[in-house]
């Protein structure tokens, strides 16, 4: 089963990706993560990928299919991924189609979490980062005042310039211009996609998705 988290920023893909991850037993590829990891690990692909970081420069598409393409070879990604954050443009969407037609990969259902945009700029604009542990959270999950849920670190909370309103309109103007012709192109090459509003309560939503996901396995076994 290979599921493709997609989504506006802000929607709640991490969260969700990260649900099903545990629930289903499969891993959670976000693209950041690969990058760091790839970072960490200096491997060949990510020394070039840090040395175009540092230069303050985007990691082309062809080098983050390679990252991808290395990471799919992983025996843990073999039954199955949750990717999330990737693919961002019809480009990346059509590289990533064509290595997982190489991998044989056929299970795939894009879940697409929607989005009321002013919402979405609501949620992002009220996040709070830790400037100890630089987790991020949003208001509901602060229980005290200018205390770290997850460090415990005082008065460390602050809100990061990313999300600063004009930024986050800015992100969700990309994503409707770059990223969202990706469904389409997803759709024209006849992958399964379920579609949710993403802005409902985590659990009630993760619940929705593994029944999707589940109805969606039966099927597959089927035909
Ligand atoms: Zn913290």
């Amino acid at each position: 089963m290979f599921l493709i988290v997609f989504g506006a920023p802000g929607v709640g893909k991490g969260t969700q990706a990260k649900i099903l991850s545990e629930r289903l037993n499969i891993p959670h590829i976000s693209t950041g993560d690969i990058l760091r990891q790839a970072v960490a690990d200096a491997s060949e692909l990510g020394l070039k990928a840090k040395k175009i970081m540092d230069s303050g420069e985007l990691v082309p598409d062809s080098l983050m299919i390679s990252l991808i393409k290395e990471n799919f070879s992983n025996p843990k990604s073999a039954k199955g991924f949750i990717l999330d954050g990737f693919p961002r443009t019809v480009a990346q969407a059509a590289s990533l189609d064509n290595l997982m037609n190489e991998l044989k990969m056929n299970n795939v259902l894009i879940i697409y979490l929607t989005a009321n945009e002013d919402e979405i700029v609501k949620r992002l604009t009220q996040r709070l980062a830790c400037s100890e542990c630089k987790s991020i959270f949003s208001l509901s999950e602060i229980i005290e005042p200018d205390v770290c849920p997850n460090c415990g670190a005082l008065n460390g909370l602050y809100h990061r310039n990313d999300d600063k309103e004009d930024v986050i309109r800015n992100r969700i103007e990309v994503f409707k211009s770059a990223t969202l012709p990706v469904l389409n192109y997803f759709e024209l090459n006849n992958k399964k996609i379920f579609e949710i509003d993403g802005l409902g309560a985590i659990e009630d939503i993760a619940v929705e998705i593994l029944d999707a996901v589940e109805k969606f396995a039966k099927e597959k076994v089927v035909t």
